[in-house]
């Protein structure tokens, strides 16, 4: 555990000066009202009171972030975040539980309120002009509730034409080629949800490349060009045509849930996608090393209050 010799994956002290310089490179921003570099010291370190005269409030670096009100000392905290920004498959619970030395529930709810950090805010569009954009589905892990929905519309297809998949939670992944990945976990793959998706996120001017599955029919019309391999007569390159980097990430994904996380209930699937999104999109390859990544997941942790209303968590 070499990485960890640094002050600030020793001490809460050294912790918080290490997370005020992330969030506040420049200036203290007071959380509430947003006043930029106007604010007094308290008597308690760390915590600072806005000079604004219609806000007077106090904050600390973890005011309306994803640790706000936790009584987990910040190092490990800290800590966390570089194990999951680090650890490629991702980390269980179990193994945070024994790394930073706190309770399996307190790290249970740490890794959620990391993955919410580590989630992307807005929507740019990905592709663009002479870029590459690979669409994709895939299946993974079981439905809990079986139960039509009324809003249920459509039937689903699936690569060989029937409808449903076994029962298996879909996922839309969109990948731009030598860059990022935006994943969907969808009620049901069908064809409106995932024009959707994809119209929704990817610029016009893009190549759209897919397999030849019936989702992606009149991609066409809408995008430069919609290129397609067809897997079912085993073709999957043809030019620069094929849809490997969906494919290379969904693989990272299943192994790493298989390996690592095994039980993931299906409302909570959403959150480990973004998790593995974030460290896909911010990959050796893209220029960021794990202490980097780390940096970046904790700035993310602003304005991501994550509030769970079951009591269960109080503890945290
Ligand atoms: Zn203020």
């Amino acid at each position: 555990m070499n990485a960890f010799t640094a002050p600030h994956f020793q001490n809460d002290k050294a912790a918080r000066k290490f997370i005020e310089k992330i969030r506040w490179p420049d200036e203290i921003v007071c959380p509430h009202c947003g006043t930029v570099g106007s604010y007094y010291a308290t008597k308690k370190e760390g915590r600072y009171r806005c000079a604004e005269k219609l806000c007077r409030k106090d904050f600390t670096v973890t005011t309306g972030t994803v640790m706000e009100s936790s009584h987990v000392p910040l190092h490990k905290w800290l800590m966390g975040f570089y194990l999951m920004a680090s650890s490629k498959k991702g980390i269980s619970a179990h193994q945070l539980h024994r790394s930073l030395g706190v309770t399996y529930k307190t790290a249970w709810f740490m890794a959620h309120r990391i993955r919410e950090a580590m989630r992307a805010g807005g929507i740019t569009p990905m592709g663009g002009e002479g870029k590459i954009v690979e669409a994709d589905e895939t299946y993974y892990g079981k439905i809990e509730d079986r139960k039509p929905s009324p809003q249920r519309k459509g039937r689903p297809f699936t690569k060989s034409g029937k409808v449903g998949v076994g029962g298996k939670r879909a996922i839309v992944a969109l990948v731009e080629r030598g860059g990022r990945v935006r994943t969907f976990h969808v009620g049901v793959a069908d064809k409106v949800t995932v024009s959707k998706i994809v119209m929704d996120n990817v610029a016009r001017e893009t190549r759209l490349h897919t397999d030849e599955s019936r989702l992606y029919t009149g991609s066409d019309a809408y995008f430069a060009t919609h290129e397609t391999v067809k897997h079912s007569a085993k073709e999957y390159v043809r030019g620069d045509v094929h849809t490997n980097s969906a494919e290379g990430y969904f693989s990272i994904f299943k192994r790493g849930m298989r390996g690592v996380y095994q039980h993931c209930r299906e409302k909570h699937l959403h959150r480990y996608l973004a998790e593995y999104d974030f460290r896909y999109n911010h990959r050796i390859a893209l220029g960021c090393d794990d202490g980097e990544r780390a940096a970046l997941a904790v700035k993310g942790a602003e304005g991501k209050r994550l509030t769970y209303r079951q009591p269960d968590i109080s503890g945290l």
